[in-house]
């Protein structure tokens, strides 16, 4: 199966209770990605300038990363995560392997501004705090060091906006293509632990789970 959700849409989450209660293979696509580059293969080479420059990494690199990854699982049923990001992966993958199922995640622009925007780091230690939902013991300041929390520049709510806007038009002709075949599914909320009892509910339905209900 495939998941489909936007930067901050809780996809993460999801995916891991997905793994947890269904016991798929999680394959996230940057990940994998991450791997290649730290040992230095030929995928991960061409990969590299792309991702730091934050563009889309070639299709034809992408489809090869990904069809190697499904061959060495056998029969293990997987979810993958971050691919297919274009319709190009889309038909590659159909033409390589069927899904049963494809998740989109929908929470509305404003939920997952809101969310993020709460965000502030510690930068040089990378510690990420929540005004709500995990906010500093003092104010704008690091619990260990004491030194100042910034806003990292995409955290800002217009490069929230700007990312999600690309997700949507990205996404657009991937879930078009999954309608079309009849296997998407699509979940509308505004928090996992609200979406997630419905996501595991209907995946029930589809995919025998290996502890049972929650
Ligand atoms: P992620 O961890 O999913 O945000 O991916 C990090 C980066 O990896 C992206 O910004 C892209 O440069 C690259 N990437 C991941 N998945 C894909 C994909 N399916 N197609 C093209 N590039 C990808």
């Amino acid at each position: 199966m495939v998941i489909l959700g936007a930067p901050g849409s809780g996809k993460g989450t999801i995916s891991s209770r997905i793994v947890r209660d269904f016991g798929l293979k999680h394959l996230s696509s940057g990940d994998l990605l991450r791997a290649q580059i730290l040992k230095k293969t030929e995928i991960g080479l061409a990969a590299q300038s792309y991702m730091k420059s934050g563009q889309l990494v070639p299709d034809d690199v992408m489809v090869k990363l990904i069809s190697t990854e499904l061959s060495g699982l056998n029969s293990s049923p997987w979810l993958l995560d971050g691919f297919p990001r274009t319709r190009p992966q889309a038909e590659a993958l159909h033409n390589n392997q069927k899904l049963d199922l494809v998740l989109s995640l929908e929470v509305p622009d404003d939920v997952i501004v809101d969310r993020i925007k709460g965000r502030w780091t510690h930068l040089a230690s990378g510690r990420i705090y929540h005004t709500e939902f995990n906010p500093p013991k003092v104010p704008g300041k690091d619990d260990v060091t004491g030194e100042p929390l910034v806003q990292r520049e995409d955290d800002k709510p217009e490069s929230v906006r700007h990312r999600l806007e690309v997700y949507a038009t990205n996404t657009k002709p991937l879930k078009k293509f999954y309608e079309d075949l009849g296997i998407l599914q699509v979940f509308h909320g505004t928090e996992s632990n609200e979406i997630w009892p419905r996501v595991h509910k209907y995946m029930q339905g589809h995919i025998p789970a290996k502890s049972g209900p929650f």
